[in-house]
């Protein structure tokens, strides 16, 4: 049996306006010069003590939990652990990490085990030596799922629908680096290894199938898999090992006696779970429903709220099928090109209705509306302001068509002869002709309009 299973962990910085156990603030942390955003508490000075834990961030934690369909621990206080390790970015030397605060979820059939509160190290640069501490003490949430997972697609397809929630929910950060995934990979029945330190969706699939591969290879030739854990280095795709895994015990784990345990109410969930929106399984499902749309534009569509609550508004204003497929397609690429959302790229619903009228009339193909797509991205200017447009849209008042139509039917009377005879293909090459004349802006449509008017009346 050569079954891979893979289980995930994610850890992912919450939004909040302070850290976990103080009140330094969170905001721009990555740019701000290093060790400015530091207290006696998370730079751990001798004597300082923790003030009780964020109720924002529970608060986030909480809703990431009831999104998942998990089950928040309410019936008990859920303490905070100290779990110890040594590293130069801890200082420490322990991370305080919550009890699980909620279990028993599921997301992509996948079961998620337990979720976590806990605060982020500091960030150590190991070429440099130097240690920045504006991190430490932000807030994470650690979601353990069960070793679930049946292949490395199937991580990247879980760990995108649980970005889509993330991005819904609007409670955690977005910055580079914000989220970080270890993966414990094993190969049927075989010892498990745990990969490390990988910080992209991107880096999921690489490293997942590195590692599944290597497995694999290693008992085709009998060779024994050693429990490890091993580093991702995503420059190379490839697994490092770096030590054997350690387990629960190595991390002496024991309740932070500075810490007061996490209380949360039956009522405070109630109130929290009014809160959730609409989330993207259940708006895609709708999509295809009320706009019969296919699953897969309507997948693509709701992977962000600001996207999907966009079509929605185009969808009543244009045939939302031709609406699904030119966002999901063209407009997507060519934001994702640009590093764009939808909110900062100067596009907005009407600008895309109106170049979606267009297409809808027939006066321009998709392939010029994407044109237009580009100009208005590049340009920043209205659509009738653009310097192509009269000459992409204008060019049926323009009697360009026409000119086209006359010049194609004196040159292949031989086609017109065959189409008058009854030969429908050669309708098809006058099309393909007239086409080729008008460098693919005149809509196939138009032209056929024209030509059938011409023949009927020659
Ligand atoms: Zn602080």
């Amino acid at each position: 049996m050569m079954n891979t299973i893979i289980g995930l962990e994610q850890h992912v910085q919450l939004k909040t306006n302070a850290k976990l156990f103080c009140e330094c603030p969170t905001e721009g942390y990555l740019e701000a010069e290093p060790n400015t955003l530091v207290c006696p508490v998370c730079v751990s000075h001798p004597g300082s003590k923790p003030y009780g834990v964020n109720e924002e961030a529970v608060r986030n934690a909480v809703k990431i939990s009831l999104a998942l369909g998990c089950k928040v621990v309410t019936e008990k206080p859920i303490l905070v652990q100290r779990k110890h390790y040594f590293y130069p970015d801890l200082p420490s030397n322990y991370q305080r990490t919550s009890k699980p605060i909620a279990k028993d979820g599921m997301l992509s059939g996948v079961r998620i085990r337990e979720v976590h509160l806990e605060e982020d190290p500091g960030r150590y640069d190991l070429r440099t030596g130097k240690v920045d501490y504006n991190r430490s003490g932000i807030p994470l949430v650690e979601i353990i799922t069960e070793p679930d997972i049946k292949s490395p697609e199937h991580a990247r397809k879980f760990l995108d629908e649980l970005q889509a929630i993330m991005n819904y929910l609007n409670v955690a950060r977005e910055e580079a680096g914000s989220t970080r995934i270890d993966a414990n990979v094993s190969i049927g029945g075989h010892n498990r290894v745990e990969v490390k330190n990988i910080n992209s969706f991107k880096g999921v699939l690489t490293a997942l199938t590195y590692e599944a591969m290597r497995q694999k290879n290693l008992i085709k030739n009998n060779i024994e898999i050693i429990q490890e854990t091993r580093h991702f280095d995503e420059g190379q795709g490839t697994t490092i090992g770096l030590r054997l895994k350690e387990t629960a015990a190595d991390y002496r784990y024991f309740p932070d006696p500075d810490v007061p345990p996490i209380t949360i109410s039956e009522k405070k969930v109630k109130e929290i779970k009014k809160e959730i929106p609409e989330l993207p399984a259940e708006k895609a499902k709708r999509f295809v429903r009320d706009y019969t749309v296919s699953e897969t534009d309507a997948f693509v569509i709701t992977q962000e709220k600001e996207f999907a609550d966009g079509f929605e508004k185009i969808a009543h204003k244009i045939q939302p099928r031709l609406a699904a497929r030119f966002m999901r397609g063209v407009l997507k690429k060519q934001l994702n090109y640009r590093g764009l959302k939808l909110s900062n790229s100067g596009l907005n619903e009407k600008k895309i209705i109106e170049l979606l009228e267009l297409v809808e009339k027939k006066r321009i193909t998709p392939k010029v509306a994407e044109k237009l797509l580009v100009l208005m991205l590049d340009e920043q200017k209205p659509l009738k302001k653009l310097p192509l447009y009269e000459e992409l849209v204008g060019i049926e008042k323009e009697g360009i068509v026409e000119e086209a139509v006359e010049k194609v039917l004196k040159e292949y009377e031989k086609a017109v002869k065959d189409f008058k005879k009854g030969e429908e293909k050669a309708l098809h090459f006058l099309i393909g002709k007239v086409m080729h004349l008008t460098k693919g802006k005149a809509h196939p449509e138009i032209i056929h309009k024209h030509l059938k008017k011409r023949l009927k009346a020659g």
